[in-house]
């Protein structure tokens, strides 16, 4: 549909929450008008019979029908924020989730040394690592992904906010130059091949190689485990997150590692999503 003329943000937007349905209508179509408008989402509140020109109407038109077919929010307006970091997005990588939020505040927590190595393994749009960085400008955080477009994008993620995260291609532990760390953190592929889960929302737009490790979802988390002990330095910390049912079988491969003071930590949802030794 082609619209010739301008319409307000009131009519667009009703319009669009009809449209989009699901969890979030509003704020989905509160948030693609301002990308489109440059407008903030507090103005459609306080003018709402502003009126959008006919171009803008057509963009969010399409917009819109992209987000009403399930394309992820993030991937329309191009970017998600994290650890309240404006984050470049791509369907080449994982979009940063609010839970993962959780593991960064665990990090924080640790007892690191003041000029702390810390990597973060499968980077994907270098979301923990710029997260721990903006925190910590004593730290030199470092970032792997096996992807190069993922390598890429955490890249100029880091120069446009002008943190200094050294990003590395390398599947895992495979190409990282020499050296030892004291917190080893990642958020990798933990969803069992068959599960469900995959079918809806979101990760249907993202790739499985971040999402899906194996039979059970344990296939990566079982070869960090395994690894990271040859790349912590004495005393250096692992942290990991995986799905609700997973800390128990999370703990044991750390166990079975040799790792000492191996403990779970819930998510904002009160589950057990992040395991640290
Ligand atoms: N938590 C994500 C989800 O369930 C998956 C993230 C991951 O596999 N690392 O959608």
């Amino acid at each position: 549909m082609t619209s010739k003329s301008s319409l307000t943000c009131e009519r667009l937007l009703t319009k669009a929450i009809e449209r989009i349905g699901g969890d979030s209508p509003r704020l989905d179509a509160e948030l693609l008008l301002g990308h489109v408008t440059g407008l903030s989402r507090t103005s459609f509140r306080a003018w709402p019979e502003r009126e959008v020109p006919g171009e803008q109407c057509d963009e969010f038109d399409r917009l819109v029908f992209e987000r009403a077919q399930g394309r992820p929010i993030a991937h329309l307006l191009g970017h998600q924020e994290f650890w309240s970091l404006p984050l470049r997005v791509s369907p080449a990588t994982l979009i940063p989730r609010p839970d993962t939020e959780c593991l960064v505040e665990v990090a924080l927590t640790l007892p690191l040394p003041g000029s702390a190595h810390v990597l973060d393994l499968g980077t994907g749009t270098g979301a923990i690592a710029l997260a721990l960085a903006s925190e910590r400008a004593d730290w030199q955080v470092s970032a792997c992904d096996c992807v190069d477009d993922a390598v890429q994008l955490a890249q100029s993620n880091a120069r446009q906010l002008g943190l200094p995260v050294k990003v590395i291609q390398s599947s895992w532990f495979t190409r990282l130059p020499p050296g030892r760390f004291d917190l080893i953190v990642s958020n990798p592929p933990y969803i069992a091949a068959d599960d469900r889960h995959l079918d809806e929302g979101d990760v249907r737009y993202e790739p499985a190689s971040a999402l899906v490790a194996g039979p059970d979802g344990l296939d990566d988390l079982r070869l960090i485990v395994d690894q990271a002990p040859d790349w912590l330095n004495d005393g250096g910390w692992l942290l990991v997150e995986h799905g609700y049912d997973q800390a128990e079988a999370v703990q044991r491969l750390f166990r079975e590692r040799g790792f000492g003071a191996i403990e779970s930590r819930k998510d904002y949802g009160d589950r057990e999503r992040m395991t640290l030794g």
